[in-house]
């Protein structure tokens, strides 16, 4: 099959979360399983041309945006024989310092930089002659390719087969712009209805790939269900429930290749399974980099977050006095809201020695963070799938999570006299429900023998990429059949 993926995220060329770890790791899975996969991404101003040696191709794509006409040239980097990325480039919407904005706040014209990259990835494929069998897209920033391509694109040749799927990595992002933004689409006025692209008065991208696409998938069968509650749906549960026949849950998963404790050259040193000595040197590592008391008795938690409602930092600031007050040790690498920032600076200042706070956002340190905790705690208010939970498992980081979305689906509570389950799971939302989960944790952390199953455990747990780009193929051949027997 041929498949594209058109994405606003792709590791390790522009990340802001785990949507840039999908893009990275699933087409390149697709990839090796024998399909011929393009990535289309616009040319942000930190892809470095010159690191991913990129070369520019002859062709320039033009579209309509409102009464203007754009002009983008188009760069490629071919990353393996079957997987070929283009950037689509555009000086003025996309050579910025950030990806959808600044720490001020996301830019004001997403919505005409999103209409642009969505219709200029099409006008791609048809310039390029490329036929594609699926074209997968991800997140509001994508949502109106669907939508072009049923309504404007579905007679040109280059299409007449191609079935579009839409992945939800997270339902709080919705892309809704004013009214006003439809005329920039082009898309007629008739599709400003409840039915189709309006959402509560606006024009809502999220909503128009939900409604448009063939297929629609989330990233873990939990969050699949959940979203079609009014807890969970963000005002689209209505949608979502219309679109159940043909809505799948798949759990994303990492490329065990390059998260490997074994491998990975940001450690103080590698480690397997099999030789838990070497991950206590990383603990005494970040220990001392942090200055806190280098002393492998204390358990040590690791938090690696975007700073933002979903991840459960009301409740992790409601706990920290209490956290503290049981002699703990806490390493946070993070950066969002300006609120959290400032008070965990405080609680930083207040705690010293036992509390290091990391305003930032860092890759490098991410892995330290991972190899070297004891425990990694994803309070999270909802999670879609998340992957710290995953990733910190592969580098025998016991995570303590909410049940909740994928964390559920990937993190059972550990049982003490089965020796099952591979981290800690709470389900309230309240300061007393995590903190007694953090003091079974601490209780396991005591007892050398069930911390060493735990880890095995955790270690043993199979969340690898090359699952979930299975069942995408199963999928999308799947869509195709239900094409051939229309
Ligand atoms: P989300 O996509 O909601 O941000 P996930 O758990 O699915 O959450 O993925 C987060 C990804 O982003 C992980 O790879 C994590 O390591 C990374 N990440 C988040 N914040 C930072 C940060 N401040 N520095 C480095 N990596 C980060």
């Amino acid at each position: 099959m041929k498949i594209v993926f058109v994405a606003a995220e792709m590791s390790p060329f522009a990340k802001v979360g785990g949507l840039a770890d999908v893009l990275g790791d699933l087409p390149n899975k697709i990839a090796e399983l024998g399909h011929q996969v393009y990535v289309v991404l616009p040319r942000y101003h930190c892809v470095d041309g010159r690191k991913f040696s990129l070369k520019k191709l002859g062709e320039f794509v033009e579209v309509s945006l409102g009464q203007e006409t754009e002009k983008l040239s188009v760069k490629s980097s071919r990353l393996s024989e079957r997987l070929e990325v283009f950037f689509l480039e555009h000086p003025y919407f996309f050579d910025r310092e950030g990806i959808y904005g600044t720490s001020l706040g996301d830019y004001e014209d997403n919505d005409k930089r999103f209409i642009m990259f969505s219709k200029a990835s099409l006008e791609l494929l048809k310039l390029l002659g490329i036929k594609p069998d699926i074209i997968h897209c991800h997140d509001w920033q994508t949502g109106l390719v669907p939508a072009f391509l049923k309504l404007d694109y579905q007679d040109k040749a280059a299409f007449q087969k191609t079935k579009s799927f839409f992945t939800i990595h997270n339902l709080a992002y919705q892309g809704n712009f004013p009214p006003d933004t439809l005329a920039l689409s082009g898309f007629d006025w008739k599709e400003f209805s409840m039915q189709r692209m309006e959402f509560y008065g606006k024009f809502s991208f999220l909503k128009t790939g939900l409604v448009y696409s063939d297929v629609v998938t989330t990233v873990s069968e939990t969050y699949a269900k959940e979203i079609q509650t009014e807890e969970f749906g963000c005002g689209l549960e209505g949608v979502l429930q219309r679109r159940n026949e043909d809505l799948y849950g798949i759990l994303n998963g990492i490329d065990f290749d390059l998260w490997n404790p074994e491998t990975d050259k940001e450690l103080e040193t590698p480690f397997s399974s099999s030789n838990m000595e070497a991950k206590a040197v990383n603990k005494a590592a970040l220990q001392k980099e942090f200055h806190l008391t280098v002393d492998p008795q204390i358990p040590l938690l690791g938090i690696v977050t975007r700073l933002v409602d979903q991840k459960g930092i009301d409740l992790l600031l409601a706990s920290l006095e209490k956290i503290h007050k049981r002699n703990l040790q806490f390493v946070l690498l993070g950066k969002g809201m300006n609120r959290y920032h400032n008070e965990l600076m405080k609680v930083a200042q207040k705690y010293a020695g036992s509390f290091s706070f990391n305003l930032k956002f860092d890759e490098k340190l991410a892995r330290r963070i991972y190899a070297s905790s004891d425990i990694f705690l994803m309070p999270s208010v909802f999670e879609p799938c998340g992957l710290g939970q995953i990733i910190s498992m592969r580098y025998g980081t016991i995570p303590l999570v909410r049940e909740i979305g994928g964390l559920a689906d990937t993190v059972t509570n550990y049982d003490t006299a089965t020796g099952e389950g591979n981290g800690f799971v709470f389900l309230e939302n309240t300061s007393e429900a995590f903190l007694s989960k953090l003091d079974e944790a601490v209780e396991a952390y005591r007892n050398k023998a069930e911390w060493n199953q735990l880890i095995h455990n955790a270690m043993n747990s199979d969340f690898s990429v090359q699952k979930t780009a299975q069942k995408y193929i199963e999928l999308y051949k799947n869509a195709k059949r239900k094409t051939v027997l229309e």
